[in-house]
């Protein structure tokens, strides 16, 4: 019955919609009533207004900044640059912390807790790459333009921005371009200003700038472990040495074992072994081999679990191959060195940004997408603060990242109005009590 009423009440809020031509929005919660003062608000507006105006500078930093070489562990150059635009924009306290993130604050009136937001200043490229920019009419072509250089700029763009259309945050917004991001940084930006800054306890929220399109809101946090395992043994001739142990059939052993494992589906667990290498010659047997493993899972608990699986399996391989074979001349021995860890978890949907989030896109009739991957946001989610990874751009508007056609579109409409959800959605997350 009671839905009965609910369903009518709704009918003829559609029959009124469709008579008056005015849209409804049915449910007035708090989060939706936020959102629609945020983006009625002539401050909001006004920011808008300056994107816009100011929309060739975007494009000159943009361009400016990828031309500075990033290279995952040499981003000092980038960040001595990214520390000089946050200055000149006109942020406090600007300064380049003891890992090489570039940060400063935006300072809010009070009544609601700091938020950080981040683009990353790596890129996966090596020094050498070209990486200067070729300009074909709104197409933006270089290596790192969209991962994740359009995001630093847009950031500068963000805050030039609020600061021309005098917006008014209610929490204070730590600004920040962070090293690191990419695969064997490992996250140690992000890893550093939550572990060991001086910033760690007060960020009480966080969303990074990066991703391929605007209506996914990457909330769940894709955990990884991974390895270097090297198998080593005495090594000998192929012919001579024939029936003693070999660190290549453990290795072998311990790929097989690996490729049996049966994991689950939901949450996905993930396995893989990316690199393989060792050995000197094909007649003998080899003295040294090794692979680099990666695991992954959305879920701690599974990740905890293959991870004590595969340690598992790579010390029962090497003891059949010692069971197997003579060891007359040594056995062999297995290495585990850790050379990545990614914490998981996930920012609940339902938790108070996440809803403020869902509805100031509602107001921009967008919905968002829950996505699941590797960013910065992984660190600060594995600590239970709520934090997302979300795109300044919309889906079709930048592509092949990680390769060297890397490109980005800077069409001026289209990326001002991206560029306002963006703006709206991390407004109102400084502004969530
Ligand atoms: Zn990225």
């Amino acid at each position: 019955m009671i839905i009965n009423t609910n369903l009518m009440f709704r009918f003829s809020l559609i029959l009124f919609s469709l008579v008056s031509g005015t849209p409804v929005r049915a449910a007035t919660s708090a989060e939706d009533t936020r959102a629609q003062q945020l983006v009625a608000s002539p401050a909001y507006q006004a920011a808008v207004a300056a994107f816009d105006r100011d929309f060739e500078r975007f494009v000159n930093e943009l361009i400016f900044l990828t031309e500075i070489p990033a290279p995952p562990f040499a981003e000092q150059k980038r960040a001595e640059a990214y520390a000089r635009l946050l200055r000149e924009v006109g942020l406090e306290n600007v300064e380049i912390d003891a890992e090489g993130n570039a940060l400063g604050l935006w300072r809010g009136r009070g009544g609601a807790p700091l938020l950080a937001v981040a683009a990353h200043l790596d890129t996966v490229f090596p020094a050498e790459t070209n990486v200067t920019v070729k300009r074909v009419g709104t197409t933006l072509r270089a290596p790192g333009i969209g991962d994740d250089t359009r995001g630093l700029a847009f950031l500068l763009a963000v805050v030039r921005a609020m600061k021309a259309a005098n917006v008014q945050t209610a929490g204070d917004i730590l600004f920040i371009g962070n090293v690191g991001e990419e695969g064997l940084g490992d996250l140690r930006g992000t890893r550093y200003l939550f572990g060991r800054s001086p910033w760690k306890d007060k960020i009480k929220r966080f969303v990074t700038v990066d991703g391929r399109s605007n209506d996914l809101i990457v909330n769940n946090a894709l955990g990884s472990v991974r390895y270097k395992a090297t198998f080593k043994g005495p090594g000998g001739h192929s012919w001579g040495a024939f029936g003693q142990a070999s660190p290549a059939f453990a290795m072998g052993n311990a790929i097989a074992k690996l490729s049996n494992l049966v994991v689950p589906k939901k949450p996905k667990v993930s396995y893989n072994v990316g690199v393989l290498s060792g050995g000197t010659s094909v007649n003998s047997i080899p003295f040294e081999v090794s692979m680099e493993v990666d695991m992954r899972s959305v879920s701690p608990e599974e990740l905890r679990k293959i991870d004590a699986q595969f340690k598992r399996l790579v010390e029962e391989a090497v003891a059949e191959e010692n069971a197997a074979r003579a060891t007359t001349f040594g056995k062999i021995s297995a290495e585990l060195k850790k050379i990545g860890e990614r914490p998981s978890g996930a920012t609940p949907t339902d938790s108070p940004v996440l809803k403020q989030v869902a509805a100031t896109m509602k107001t921009f009739d967008k919905v968002p997408v829950w996505e699941t991957s590797s960013t910065d946001a992984n660190i600060p989610i594995s600590l239970g603060i709520p934090a997302f990874a979300m795109a300044s751009q919309s889906g079709t508007k930048s592509g092949r990242s990680h390769s060297l056609d890397e490109w980005t579109d800077v069409e001026k409409s289209t990326a001002v109005k991206d560029f306002s959800l963006a703006l709206a959605v991390l407004i109102s997350v400084a502004d969530t009590p």
